[in-house]
């Protein structure tokens, strides 16, 4: 036993019960064993753990480097090479379509009650968009300046979040990952996200979020004529879909309110909360309530 292990079981002796205190040393001795550095582990200098990939379903140990802060890039699955991030939202869908009768989607999306469902994916890159383009009723789109909603521009739809070209309840799922906090009106685009779901339908969808999380939603830079104004000094993020795009908003816990506001049911989701580095990522639900009769 570790100096500080002994001493948190003398301070807890005095004031837990016998059971629960079988069940703090078995907690901390977990805490001990989990992603922790070791001589002889598959590299010095590492987080690992065992696990099991929610994209394409391999089993095995998953890495990434201890003096990383970016959680969302770590732990690559070593079979499809899918970071932490794009896991994350690929458990949320497993979870929510396969209500715990599948482990990746893999083979979720080969299950009948997932064949039959419209896609909509707010973007043209990402493994999570890599498995839903093989399924039979999937759209995709990205933003292309200056284009008609529903344009091909080099060979992908453009849409503007804002303002969709699609028919009210048109999807079942829509998916999108770091793409809304790129939008200058988020709170329109949430609203419109609604509006193309079908009633019982979700959005599931990813944004970074600091840990420990804000509590309130800032606005980096605002749309005024036409022009961008910076309320923030300008931050940007790489696309894997071309030029870096301007941050909008850095949301806060209070995203959650905006979304009950426009009418969806939601809440946010930390997959791997207990794995270190990996349970600052977090995924968003928010569905659209089936019709009350
Ligand atoms: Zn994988």
């Amino acid at each position: 036993m570790t100096g500080s292990l002994a001493a948190a079981s003398a301070s807890v002796k005095r004031v837990i019960p016998a059971p629960a205190k079988r069940w703090i040393r078995q907690v901390v001795g977990a805490r001990e064993h989990q992603s922790v550095a070791v001589p002889s582990g598959p590299s010095e200098g590492m987080l690992f753990f065992n696990g099991v990939c929610s994209i394409c379903g391999h089993h095995g140990v998953f890495e990434a480097d201890a003096a990383s802060q970016l959680a969302a890039r770590a732990f690559p699955c070593p079979h499809c090479g899918a970071v932490v991030r794009f896991r994350n939202e690929a458990a949320v869908l497993v979870d929510e379509l396969g209500r715990g009768r599948h482990l990746s989607l893999a083979t979720l999306l080969a299950d009948d009650a997932c064949t039959r469902l419209a896609f909509y994916n707010t973007g043209v890159a990402g493994p999570v968009r890599g498995a839903l383009r093989a399924m039979t009723n999937y759209v995709e789109s990205h933003y292309r300046d200056g284009a008609e909603p529903g344009e091909l521009v080099d060979g992908a739809m453009h849409q503007d979040l804002q303002a969709l070209s699609f028919t009210d309840d048109s999807f079942d799922v829509i998916t999108s990952s770091h793409v809304l906090e790129h939008v200058a009106d988020p709170d329109r685009a949430f609203g419109e996200l609604f509006r193309v779901l079908r009633p019982g339908g979700r959005l599931i969808f990813s944004i970074p979020v600091p840990w420990p999380p804000s509590p309130t939603s800032r606005q980096r830079a605002r749309i005024i004529d036409g022009e961008i104004e910076h309320v923030e000094p300008a931050t940007y993020h790489e696309s894997p879909e071309g030029a870096p795009s301007l941050v909008f908003t850095d949301f806060g816990t209070d995203l959650l309110d905006t979304l009950e506001r426009v009418g969806f049911t939601a809440s946010q989701r930390r997959p791997q909360i207990s794995i270190e580095l990996a349970f600052r990522d977090s995924v968003f639900v928010a569905m659209k309530p089936r019709a009350m009769n």
